[in-house]
């Protein structure tokens, strides 16, 4: 078997065209969608991801603002900064780009987002209100990866999803997300014993762990379909993924690439969110 390629640059541009079409609608009722994004250091791949994030809002017709702020910076500047981004009515939504620096307490910095701009979705709010089901900002990367599913027409209902990785932006949220859809639900983490039979049992796989092709065409079911959200610079330069492509994509229905797969997608959906925030400031 050879897996179907979820290709994440495609569905991205489909999404982002409808993203384009609904933003002009809006900016004909007086609102264009706005988003400010806040790079603090200067992390090589945060400024990538910052420049990638800018450029997909003026692709799709939204506004955007950029603040650098040096690694040094007293936090200070940036809570004022993030104050008066709270009261800017062209702005929609506050994207702060993590990592932070050390003597930053990122916690605190994202509470300081208004709910209501949170269009990362971290804010304890919101990460309450997707456990609980009600709406809120879904964070970007797994609503990216649900989307695949949902493009591919594959149901998780029933179904026996693992997810390896629980962090706050990515396992946590993608849990929750694939149990309210349905699924039985496994996180794996650092301390899990016996990864690879959790792996083996998976309908649905996800890696997000941050280690270069841990996953291996012999940790997955035949037929499972797999979501790779590893991103990892190799010494050689070149990215990959936290699954092997080359021997799962021998063994899985679906499968995901890296680059261009997940990563699109996270974009997508932080315009996804954005857009949905200018169109609550329309209809309050
Ligand atoms: P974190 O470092 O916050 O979390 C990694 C998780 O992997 C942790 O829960 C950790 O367990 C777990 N883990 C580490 N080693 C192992 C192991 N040997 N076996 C099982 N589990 C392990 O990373 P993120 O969630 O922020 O990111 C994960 C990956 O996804 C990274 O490569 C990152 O670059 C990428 N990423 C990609 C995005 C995209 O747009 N495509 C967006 C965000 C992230 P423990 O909790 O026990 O330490």
């Amino acid at each position: 078997m050879t897996a179907h390629i979820l290709d994440g640059n495609a569905l991205g541009q489909k999404l982002r065209a409808g993203f384009k079409q609904k933003a002009e609608e809006l900016a004909a009722q007086g609102v264009r969608p706005g988003l400010a994004v806040i790079l603090v250091g200067e992390d090589a791949a945060s400024q990538v991801y910052v420049r990638n994030k800018v450029n997909a809002c003026a692709q799709a017709g939204f506004y955007s603002e950029k603040y650098t702020y040096a690694p040094d910076v007293d936090p200070q500047v940036v809570f004022d900064k993030i104050a008066e981004l709270n009261a800017d009515a062209k702005i929609h939504g506050i994207l702060v780009q993590l990592p932070l620096p050390r003597h930053f307490n990122a916690d605190a910095v994202l509470d300081a987002i208004a709910a209501e701009k949170d269009v990362d979705g971290f804010r304890a709010e919101n990460v309450g209100a997707l456990m609980q089901g009600q709406p809120c900002f879904i964070p970007c990367t797994p609503y990216g990866a649900m989307k695949f599913f949902e493009e591919a027409g594959i149901s998780p209902r029933g179904k026996e999803a693992v997810i390896v990785g629980r962090s706050n932006i990515v396992g946590k949220p993608m849990a929750m997300l694939l149990m309210h859809a349905g699924a039985t639900v496994t996180v794996c983490h650092s301390q899990t014993k016996d990864l690879k039979a959790h792996c083996l049992r998976a309908d649905i796989l996800v890696a997000a762990i941050g280690k270069p092709k841990m996953i291996t065409g012999d940790m997955v079911k035949p037929g499972a379909v797999v979501i790779d959200v590893g991103i990892n610079r190799m010494p050689d330069g070149k990215l990959c993924g936290d699954v092997d492509f080359e021997s799962v994509k021998e063994v899985a229905s679906f499968i995901t690439p890296v680059p261009g797969g997940v990563g699109p997608m996270t974009i997508t959906m932080l315009l996804a969110n954005t857009l949905e925030s200018a169109e609550r400031t329309l209809n309050a």
